[in-house]
């Protein structure tokens, strides 16, 4: 089943796979021993993004990409639970030099830093307790935080509001809110009006024969074509919004 629900998308995807076969080692290597052409490849296990060279386009620049504000900005607002009028608190174990996740500088960043940051314990005032204060007195604050961030923040003391994205891997499908993994990245986020798990735009999902498979259409390096999550997920159409979503 092939869920090219958006043209748009869907030309993005042929380009890519383009790109894949023909400058990507690990996908040409994939084809020329599969001894075909055939340019629905086989699905990728995310182990073996641990070579993550072979996903790096021959000639092009092998620096690390960095998880874009972007990715996550349209990820939140799929969740239909973030305006970029809403400040976003991400928990992080570090600060990150970004201030704004929206177009037009909307959708305010900042990061509330975990519990195992790493801070300096000279310092009069420990940074994790004051990005906490930060967050404690924003006005429309929305809370990102993996689920042993947030229990680590209310042994903290912290108060937590009652605005809050869980964050998972594929692993806690059932109850996240916003989809992420190491590798892949944000992917997608639960939509309230259906209580499903849809996949944002910047990224593909599809099944090649009985795997779903992801596929990040705005990154090239690495190339990241039909990777297939550990834990196996399917995909069925949402009727309220006409596209697939995923099933635990
Ligand atoms: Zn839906």
């Amino acid at each position: 089943m092939r869920t090219p629900w958006s043209a748009g998308r869907d030309r993005r995807y042929e380009r890519l796979s383009r790109l894949a076969y023909q400058r990507v080692p690990y996908y040409r290597e994939e084809w020329a021993a599969a001894g075909t052409v055939a340019p629905e490849a086989a699905p990728v296990p995310m182990a073996a993004l641990a070579s993550g060279h072979r996903f790096v386009p021959i000639g092009a620049d092998t620096t690390a990409v960095l998880p874009s504000p972007v990715d996550l900005f349209e990820t939140l607002s799929l969740s239909e639970r973030y305006t970029p009028d809403d400040v976003l608190f991400d928990v992080q174990p570090g600060l990150r030099d970004v201030e704004f996740i929206g177009p037009k500088r909307t959708g305010r960043y900042r990061v509330l830093l975990a519990a195992d940051a790493d801070v300096d314990p000279t310092a009069s005032v420990d940074p994790r307790e004051a990005t906490a204060a930060e967050y404690t007195r924003s006005a429309r604050p929305v809370l990102l935080a993996d689920p042993d961030q947030l229990a680590a923040l209310r042994e903290r003391g912290v108060p937590i509001g009652d605005r809050v994205l869980r964050r998972g891997d594929f692993d806690d499908l059932a109850e996240l809110d916003v989809l992420w993994t190491v590798e892949l990245g944000y992917l997608g986020a639960r939509r309230i009006s259906c209580g499903r798990v849809h996949i944002r735009p910047g990224v593909d999902v599809r099944l090649l024969g009985s795997t779903t498979v992801f596929t990040r259409l705005d990154r090239q390096n690495p190339t990241l074509l039909h990777i297939a999550p550990a834990v196996p997920v399917a995909l069925s159409p949402c009727s309220h919004h006409a596209e697939p979503a995923l099933t635990v």
